[in-house]
């Protein structure tokens, strides 16, 4: 068992069961807006759970299966870097390492862009 809390509207906490967690579209936006706003919690300390229901299905959250497993995520990942790297001006190093970044694979893009300086 697994409870997801929003408490997005301070009145009242709104729980859900892992099932609607996972599967349900309306507790799932619920739950991403939470997210956002920090206003989810996620616990499985079985006194909390104790005798809630959950919003969406009304069971007894205590009472529904949790969905242990592995999960493939993707993220998106920004940060900033910094680049010391040699060029013939300015211009030329801000294209050079504009182009290494949009490839994919940083460790290859940062190799090339190394590669590229030697040559150049
Ligand atoms: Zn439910």
């Amino acid at each position: 068992m697994q409870m997801f809390t929003s408490t997005r509207d301070k009145y009242k906490a709104r729980h859900y069961c892992a099932d609607c967690a996972d599967t349900n579209k309306e507790v799932r936006a619920e739950l991403a807006a939470a997210h956002t706003a920090h206003f989810l919690d996620i616990t499985d300390d079985p006194q909390e759970i104790e005798g809630k229901t959950c919003e969406a299905c009304q069971r007894l959250i205590s009472e529904v299966s949790d969905h242990p497993g592995t999960y493939r995520l993707q993220a998106q990942v920004t940060f900033p870097v910094d680049v010391v790297l040699q060029a013939r001006s300015a211009t030329d190093a801000e294209y050079q390492l504009d182009e290494g970044v949009e490839r994919a694979d940083f460790a290859i893009a940062m190799q090339d862009l190394r590669e590229e300086c030697w040559r150049g």
